[in-house]
């Protein structure tokens, strides 16, 4: 049937999801397709947050066509290789999360299988000598993957720090070059069509109305059309993951320029750092009912690198998601739809996955069910897979110095991540399941760095001979060793190629 297709698109936010999202649809549909308009109010503003990034960012702005050295220079960005966790397991340890994998998979049996058979062995007891992302942010280095045959330095993996006003800048740039149009004006009310109940038009203050056939909500933690509007439940997570509070405040910058996040444990939660071009960023998240915000402020003052530059911002959340991300004509993307806290950046990430899987599942005028229902059950799917992810981390910790580290430790888990878990002590297995973000290096790597003990190695792993894995392991080692060395400090990659104005 023809004649049903969508004419207009109204995106309600102009944070980090609004703009990412207007400038995908822009780019994605062209001029003609449909009117696409975004509406915020400056009086409202934006959360200000989300600075640090997985690699899969690199996808979107590909899609946009971003010069990726401009938009560095233009956000005043750094480079990320992985997460550095201090104290995560007990106060004195710290481990890292690279991005990529360690080594590679042999005979068909992955990485780690061959290095847990070896672990106990002093030459290969260090499984950061097996990424490279590791060995490099251990060295400071970064530099773009080169097309060297089997070298690493054909596969290094890597994200972004930038920071996230200038982000939404850069977007709203691109996206008002794409014909998009921006209506600045604080919403106050929100029609609906009596028949289907679907949103019909936003009211702003000045009286005037935006009406539209599809409505994107990317109004921030409130969820405006999603939750204020329709009624869409929210999905409490507080009792996986309990953090409910952020401060959060720049310092200035230090000579140590890290191209990678930093996560350090505190006493009810962890402080992040992210470091930019022209400041540090800084966060302490934490649960409000094991520590006062005054405690956790003192915290964060205390354990920061350079001059506070900022008195800490405090932003509370609850952990959690809608019930549905998609309801009627409006779909929820970014804070509105849900949020996991940052200890692993995956929130922009999730604004990315939520439009590009709209995209692939784009309705006409008629929207129909099956095309919701398989959006909605898509995104669900992915953010149980993210949340066990991050419930690992706190439940693995090994900390006796609060009452937090202790509920965490000793929580009911979700059935999947505790298979998960007795699966890898039994046999040293982990898995990637279906389409989940995060692949086997990433629950390795957290899974040991946690300090969760396997009983044995797979067996698979004696495919090969003791003596053919040692060889091979050196070689990896050796390779990996010799291509860190060869990369370029981070700040002298930054200087020669991205340097902020
Ligand atoms: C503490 C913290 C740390 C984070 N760190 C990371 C990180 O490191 N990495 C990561 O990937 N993500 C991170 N995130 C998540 C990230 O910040 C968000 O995913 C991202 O900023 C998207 O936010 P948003 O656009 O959905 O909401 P917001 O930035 O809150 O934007 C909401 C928009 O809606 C508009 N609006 C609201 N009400 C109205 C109204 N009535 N009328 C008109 N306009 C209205 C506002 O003006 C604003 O433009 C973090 C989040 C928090 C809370």
């Amino acid at each position: 049937m023809a004649g049903e297709r969508i004419r207009s698109i109204v995106v309600v936010g102009g944070g980090t999801a609004g703009w990412m999202s207007i400038a995908a649809l822009a780019k994605v549909l062209g001029r003609d397709y449909a009117e696409i308009v975004l509406v915020e109010s400056d009086a409202i503003g934006t959360v200000g947050v989300g600075e640090a990034t997985i690699p899969q960012i690199g996808t979107f702005n590909r899609l946009l066509g971003l010069d990726e050295n401009d938009f560095v220079r233009r956000t005043k960005g750094t480079f990320k290789l992985g997460i550095e966790f201090v104290g995560w397991g007990k106060p004195d340890t710290r481990y890292f999360h690279p991005f990529g994998k360690y080594g590679i998979d042999m005979e068909g049996v992955s990485f780690h299988a061959f290095w847990e058979r070896l672990s106990a062995e002093p030459q290969f007891s260090d499984v950061a000598s097996f990424s490279l992302m590791a060995l490099a942010a251990r060295n400071r280095k970064f530099m773009r993957p080169i097309d060297a045959g089997n070298s690493p330095l054909s596969s290094i993996a890597y994200a972004f720090h930038f920071d996230a006003g200038l982000y939404a800048r850069y977007l709203r740039e691109i996206s008002e070059g794409l014909g998009v149009r921006r209506i600045e004006g604080k919403i106050v009310d929100v029609l609906r069509d009596p028949e289907s109940g679907h949103i019909a038009s936003v009211q702003l203050e000045n009286g005037s109305q935006v009406a539209g056939d599809l409505f994107i909500d990317c109004s921030g933690f409130r969820g405006l059309l999603i939750g204020e509007t329709l009624g869409v439940p929210y999905v409490d997570w507080s009792a996986h993951l309990p953090c409910n509070r952020a401060l959060a405040g720049p310092c200035t910058s230090i000579d140590d320029l890290t191209p990678f996040t930093r996560s350090t444990a505190r006493k009810a939660g962890w402080q992040w750092r992210i470091p930019l071009q022209h400041r540090i960023g800084n966060g302490h998240v934490y649960c409000s009912e094991f520590i006062s915000d005054d405690e956790a402020a003192h915290i964060l003052m205390s354990n920061l690198d350079g001059e506070p530059m900022a008195e800490p911002r405090l932003i509370k959340f609850t952990t959690g998601n809608r019930q549905r991300f998609w309801e009627g004509n409006c779909v929820a993307v970014g804070l509105a739809s849900g949020f996991m806290e940052p200890l692993e950046s995956t929130s922009i990430w999730m604004v990315q996955n939520g439009i590009a899987r709209l995209l692939s599942n784009f309705p006409d005028r008629r929207f129909a069910d099956a095309t919701r229902d398989r959006y909605n059950r898509l995104m669900a799917e992915e953010t149980e897979y993210i949340r066990d992810f991050l419930v690992l981390h706190y439940c693995l910790n090994e900390r006796t110095d609060s009452a937090f580290w202790e509920y965490c430790r000793n929580m009911e888990l979700p059935e999947r991540l505790a298979e998960k878990i007795r699966v890898f002590q039994a046999t040293g297995r982990c898995f990637r399941e279906n389409e989940e973000l995060f692949n086997d290096t990433s629950w390795f790597a957290v899974m040991l760095g946690q300090g969760l003990e396997f009983d044995r190695f797979d067996p698979v792993a004696e495919l090969l001979s003791l003596e053919e894995t040692r060889g091979r392991l050196a070689h990896i080692q050796k390779a990996i060793a010799n291509s860190a060395d060869y990369m370029p400090s981070h700040r002298q990659f930054i200087a020669e190629n991205c340097a902020a104005v």
